[in-house]
């Protein structure tokens, strides 16, 4: 591991200048995601800068919906009950999340900005676009399995693997940030960026920009949601494929929907078209497969080592069927 210094600012302002004003300065949380790529030699920051006693660890009532303190524990934000019972799809996205040790330490303001899973970026020996910029990407016609379907590019086929940031998006959360000169709010839904020709930027967030928060909006729709993540293993295991779905039915007609995939695109990918496709439908099952086509009908899946992943489209659209269900029973 590179030797790096460590900084424990009396405030979030001053890690924001701190940050800002060195380039190879990074923010700590809860180093969960962080750690790891230090020992891996995939991040090779200089300095540390610990922020997570710097911002919030409360969950508070805000507009009619609720503000989640960037240092809430993924554990702490899964079990409050206002969370439970008002955005079900939340706390079951953060449960279907790495262990319970992890939730403990892992934060909300980290679990948005971990990064991708690509075996090739944890890789420090291959080539990749992500972590070298103009180097290459090793996943094209490597082991595509747990690449994209949806938004890749030439230059990066990544996903964002966060199951927590798929229900965000689904909910039209908003994330407030802290920069040198000033606050600003990001709709979560742009947070993340499709990878173009610069796979290396995850997210529009400038370096030495804080997440301070996430509101979460009043959304009485999200009372009736669901996550589903289909994995390869039970436990501990990444998605191939998940959905987040919130949606108001009435009269067996499908009045308004939100719906969110993970694990096929370098972003939490958020799905207007199918929610186009339901908005007044019957709540049927003829309905819910025509919007995960509607949705699908641009999905490029690729070739691989391993078969590729062509088996993503059949799979989220039994998924997302299978939701719809549940959501719209
Ligand atoms: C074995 C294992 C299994 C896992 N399984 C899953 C899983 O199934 N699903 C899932 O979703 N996740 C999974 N995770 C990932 C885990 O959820 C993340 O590592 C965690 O949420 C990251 O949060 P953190 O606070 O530890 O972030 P850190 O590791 O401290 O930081 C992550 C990144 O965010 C930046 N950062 C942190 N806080 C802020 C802030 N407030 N503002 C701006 N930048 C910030 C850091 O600079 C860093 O780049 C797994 C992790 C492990 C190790
Ligand atoms: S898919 Fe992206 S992260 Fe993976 S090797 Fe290619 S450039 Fe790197």
């Amino acid at each position: 591991m590179k030797p790096f210094a460590y900084e424990a600012p009396a405030d979030a302002r001053t890690a924001v200048r701190t940050v800002a004003g060195n380039p190879a300065a990074t923010f700590l949380a809860g180093g969960t995601n962080l750690v790891d790529h230090l020992k891996l030699g995939v991040a090779q920051p200089g300095l540390l800068v610990d922020v997570r006693s710097l911002t919030s660890k409360e969950i508070t009532e805000r507009d009619g919906g609720l503000s989640i303190g960037a240092a809430v524990p993924n554990s702490d934000l899964a079990a409050d009950r206002r969370v439970r019972e008002r955005y079900p799809v939340l706390a079951q996205a953060l449960l279907a999340g790495a262990s319970g040790q992890l939730r403990n330490m892992a934060t909300t303001g980290g679990n948005p900005l971990q990064r991708t899973r690509c075996v090739y970026f944890q890789d420090v020996t291959t080539p990749c676009n992500k972590r070298e910029p103009g180097s290459g990407c090793s996943a094209l016609g490597g082991y595509t399995r747990y690449h994209a379907i949806l938004g890749a590019s030439e230059h990066c086929i990544a996903t964002h693997p966060s199951d927590m940031a798929v229900a965000l998006a689904a909910l039209e959360a908003e994330v407030r940030v802290l920069g040198p000169d000033g606050e600003r709010t990001i709709p979560f839904t742009q947070l993340h960026r499709l990878p173009g020709d610069a796979p290396e930027r995850d997210t529009v967030l400038a370096h030495g920009e804080l997440i301070t928060a996430i509101d979460l909006p009043a959304l009485p729709m999200a009372q009736r949601s669901r996550y589903r993540k289909v994995r390869d293993r039970a436990s501990y295991a990444f998605a191939l494929v998940s959905v987040a779905v919130a949606a108001e039915v009435a009269d067996a007609t499908v009045r308004d929907v939100r719906i969110a995939f993970g694990g096929v695109a370098h972003k939490p990918w958020r799905a207007h078209r199918a929610e186009e496709t339901l908005r007044g439908a019957p709540s049927t099952e003829d309905s819910f497969r025509a919007a995960a086509e509607a949705e699908l009908a641009d999905a490029r899946p690729l070739d691989g080592l391993d078969g590729g992943n062509g088996f993503k489209i059949p799979l989220l659209t039994r998924t997302l069927i299978a939701v719809l269900r549940e959501v719209c029973a």
